[in-house]
């Protein structure tokens, strides 16, 4: 007998946070996954590398592998002795088709497991601020088919040929359709033919959950013409009951500030999720735009030398979080600590620098200015007198500025030691999601959070960088940064007040 098990995962509506626990360790430790169209592509970024990915469903007109296939593949994967997590849009038993693939695993005689997740009519509603029951208008809920063909996904129509009875659904009072976008007329009209109220409200959610969710409200009567008006296509979910009204009050999700805001966060590849996702938690749509690579030095010997000789330093200083990243490596590898900088004072440039001193290297932070650049960090020390004739070894990235280097020589400083402990090199091409919003005009924000990655964010768009930001509102770091987009000819919209990550979000929140 193999080991060989499927589990059938709910992924939720869309929003990667709406995975179950449960869900998550599943794909953490899965061999084989098999994901379709509804399925939120960012839940793969669970998987272990070696997984094997395979996706079965596509939209409408798109070639799509057959239910019958889809329940074939899985039975073979699993006797091949595979874990293999099926994940699947919502709920795999809500219009899922879920209970066809168990029934092939049974037959099969392979064991199986189902993870429930969030099914779209529960979760779309809520993150378009219409609560399903409410004590003031239903004490029922009902869902139903719309039994539409238009997106694979093995979750089309359930083929029962049970009829729908409209006398019945029309008194009901809060009715959630699933596939229903093109049938929407003919739903509306069977609903107001049986008896129900033309004024009734009712709402159309696609994409819920996402940051591209869009919702059209309405009433029976006028919902399936403003759904055509405003162009809005499969997935959608449409609920029908008074509840719709109380999204006046309750619409929380589309009230963020950065609400269907696209913004391209241009960094380093390791630093961009900080970023990324504080801008998401404010509703903004983020494309990551990658412009530069970290990587370790290509000789060691200088780094080793300087970490050889730290008990002679008076002050241990860093300029980004990812120096203090490298060097906890560093160490790690050599089988040190930081008992090695015992001696030394430590400064940083930056909260998130000083933060990942203490979270990484365990050591205590002595100076941090105010004004997180290296200007201000020279006058700081200047100041406290802890420049003449003091030693510093500086751990920071081969292409940082000379500036603090040649400020702390100058002031006297006995010895300054500045140590490349990373390279950063620019990366080869944009990702082609980044290229097409800004060829379609959709891209609202850019970010820059350094002058390097400014250049070659331009340098990657190519020569006719400024005519594709033409129409897109920049947003800098800090004077540093705002001086290089000067130099590039791309002013920023906005300057941060505060020189970090959450200063940039303020400022762009308020320009
Ligand atoms: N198993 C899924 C449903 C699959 S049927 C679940 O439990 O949610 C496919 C239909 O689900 C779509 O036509 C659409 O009506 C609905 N749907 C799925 N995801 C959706 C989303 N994010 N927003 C709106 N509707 C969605």
């Amino acid at each position: 007998m193999s080991n060989g098990i499927v589990f059938l995962v709910g992924a939720g509506p869309g929003d990667p946070g709406l995975l179950t626990v449960k869900g998550a360790r599943l794909l953490e430790h899965a061999e084989v996954v098999v994901y379709d169209y509804l399925a939120n592509p960012e839940l793969l970024g669970y998987c272990p590398p070696t997984a094997e990915v395979i996706y079965v469903g596509k939209k409408a007109a798109d070639h799509t592998m057959s239910q019958d296939q889809i329940s074939a593949l899985l039975v073979e994967k699993a006797k091949a002795g595979k874990r293999v997590v099926r994940l699947k849009g919502g709920d795999p038993f809500v219009f899922g088709r879920g209970g066809e693939e168990c029934e092939a695993l049974a037959a099969a005689s392979i064991p199986f497991e189902v993870v429930p997740g969030i099914t779209a009519a529960i979760g779309g509603p809520a993150y378009a601020g219409i609560p399903v029951t409410h004590r003031d208008f239903n004490s029922s809920f009902t869902v139903i088919t719309g039994h539409e063909k238009e997106e694979g996904s093995g979750a089309r129509a359930q083929g029962t040929g049970e009829e729908i009875d409209w006398a019945v659904v029309a008194k009901l009072p809060c009715v959630a359709f699933y596939m229903g976008v093109k049938s929407l007329p003919s739903i509306c009209s069977r609903l107001i033919e049986n008896g129900k109220d033309p004024a009734t409200p009712a709402a159309a959610i696609r994409w819920g959950t996402r940051p591209e969710q869009r919702t059209v409200t309405g009433t029976i009567a006028d919902l399936p013409q403003k759904v055509a008006a405003a162009g809005l296509t499969a997935p959608a979910i449409t609920i029908v009951g008074k509840v719709v009204t109380l999204r006046d009050t309750m619409n929380w999700f589309e009230r963020r500030p950065l609400f269907a805001r696209t913004v391209i966060v241009t960094r380093t590849r390791q630093q961009a999720s900080d970023l990324s996702k504080k801008l998401a938690a404010l509703g903004a749509r983020v494309l990551e735009a990658p412009t530069i690579e970290l990587q370790a030095p290509a000789d060691w010997n200088t780094v080793d030398q300087a970490l050889a000789s730290a008990a002679s330093y008076d002050w241990l200083v860093f300029t980004s979080a990812n120096g203090v990243s490298f060097t906890r490596q560093r160490l790690l590898t050599l089988a040190k600590d930081a008992r090695i900088f015992a001696r030394a004072k430590v400064a940083a440039i930056g909260d998130a620098t000083a933060k990942a001193i203490t979270d990484q290297l365990c050591l205590k932070v002595d100076l941090c200015p105010q004004s997180f650049v290296a200007e201000a960090l020279a006058d700081e020390l200047e100041k406290r007198n802890e420049v003449n004739g003091r030693r510093f070894l500086l751990l920071r990235a081969d292409i940082a500025r000379p500036l603090l280097r040649d400020r702390l020589r100058q002031a006297g400083a006995a010895e300054v030691n500045d140590v490349p402990i990373y390279e950063t090199k620019p990366a080869r091409n944009l990702p082609p999601a980044v290229l097409e919003a800004l060829d379609h005009g959709e891209v609202a924000w850019v970010t820059f959070t350094s002058s390097s990655t400014a250049k070659n964010f331009a340098t990657l768009l190519g020569p006719t960088y400024r005519e594709k930001l033409r129409n897109t509102k920049l947003a800098s770091i800090g004077p540093i940064t705002t001086a290089t987009l000067n130099e590039l000819g791309l002013p920023p919209t906005v300057e941060a007040t505060t020189f970090n990550i959450v200063g940039l979000i303020t400022a762009m929140h308020h320009p």
